[in-house]
């Protein structure tokens, strides 16, 4: 670790020129209210407009500022790990580049650091200019999330909070892929804490999450902690069998001690609409985990970096137990 850099600050990027130049003066002019050292790591998701040259134009004013590029989009989970292992940091905050977390909130998280919480994470009181749909989906999502696991994974919280240099040793011991990066955090320990914040609205520029994209996080945050859903199939499915049971038997009484001819091959279908559904979806569930054990097997690199200023190249360290 190097000693003079007391704060790295991991801003991950993908295609954000519309607004990082406001973003760079912000954290510098909040961080250096800290009067210690600091730097502005700035990972480039394999961004196609210019946010790269930009970060280059302030890192030839400013020696904080680094870059390390992606060789192509790797999206923001393992942006923000890159940043991580890179940071040299004693505190390490990670911040969106759109500035809808307001960086002046990173002082009174330092100020949490420094009573000796190892976790400052920022909880949203209120989203701003947030879609109802959005809101709404991730509403939804934390409930889900959080009654699924057993783990206690904060609602209503992002990836904007600081962490103390021996959680992010930590997390670089964690060598999974699909990554849930503030589910991992809970998962670690240590003490942590929360200060509240009013989520802004997004300063320029369209959001990077489509729908897409916040369904994967969803399900490798739900899958990541909880086998509940591979569970559920078993339940489902035991209830669903003893009501078969149940209903042949009927059947079979009917046919047995009174008149009634058994007809309705209509009932039929819809029983095996609704079976074939159930399974359909429960094996679905099944190859989201089983997906995840593939990408694990094939133990690829979590990202491939393609350039890097103010520091040196270097691969994840992570040690595999054999
Ligand atoms: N981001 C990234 N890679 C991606 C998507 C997003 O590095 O594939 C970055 C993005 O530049 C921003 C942060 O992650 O700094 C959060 O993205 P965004 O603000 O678009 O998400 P939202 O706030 O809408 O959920
Ligand atoms: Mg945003």
């Amino acid at each position: 670790m190097n000693p003079d850099i007391r704060y790295s600050i991991v801003i991950p990027v993908y295609n954000e020129e519309a607004v990082i130049g406001q973003t760079y003066r912000r954290l510098k002019q909040v961080m250096d209210l800290t009067g210690e050292a600091y730097e502005l790591i700035f990972v480039n998701d394999g961004s196609s407009d210019h946010s790269t040259e930009m970060i280059k134009c302030f890192r030839e004013q400013d020696n904080a500022v680094k870059l390390i590029s992606f060789s192509r989009n790797f999206g923001h989970q393992i942006a923000i790990t890159a940043g991580m292992d890179y940071a040299l940091g004693a505190a390490v905050v990670v911040i969106d580049a759109d500035l809808q977390d307001p960086p002046e909130l990173i002082l009174d998280m330092i100020a949490k650091w420094k009573e000796g919480f190892d976790v400052v994470y920022a909880k949203r009181t209120k989203r701003n200019g947030e879609t109802f749909f959005k809101k709404q989906t991730a509403r939804l999502f934390y409930r889900i999330l959080s009654a699924s696991t057993d783990l206690d994974i904060p609602t209503d919280t992002g990836d904007f909070r600081l962490l103390d240099r021996r959680v992010c040793e930590e997390l670089k011991r964690l060598p999974e892929k699909n990554r849930y990066v503030r589910g991992l955090v809970s998962w670690i320990g240590f003490r942590q804490t929360a200060v509240e914040y009013v989520r802004d609205e997004r300063l320029a520029g369209e959001t990077k999450y489509p729908l897409k994209k916040m369904i994967k996080l969803s399900l490798d945050g739900i899958t990541s902690f909880s086998f509940k859903p591979i569970k559920m199939a078993t339940y489902v499915g035991s209830v669903i069998f003893a009501s078969g049971l149940g209903y042949l038997a009927v059947l079979l009484l009917l046919k047995g001690f009174t008149e009634s001819v058994i007809t309705g091959w209509n009932l039929v279908m819809a029983m095996q609409l609704v079976l074939s559904g159930i399974l359909l979806a429960m094996m679905g569930i099944i190859g989201e985990y089983i997906g995840r054990i593939y990408d694990e097997a094939r133990d690829r690199p979590l990202y491939i970096v393609s350039e890097c200023h103010g520091m040196m190249k270097k691969n994840r360290n992570v040690k595999k137990v054999v």
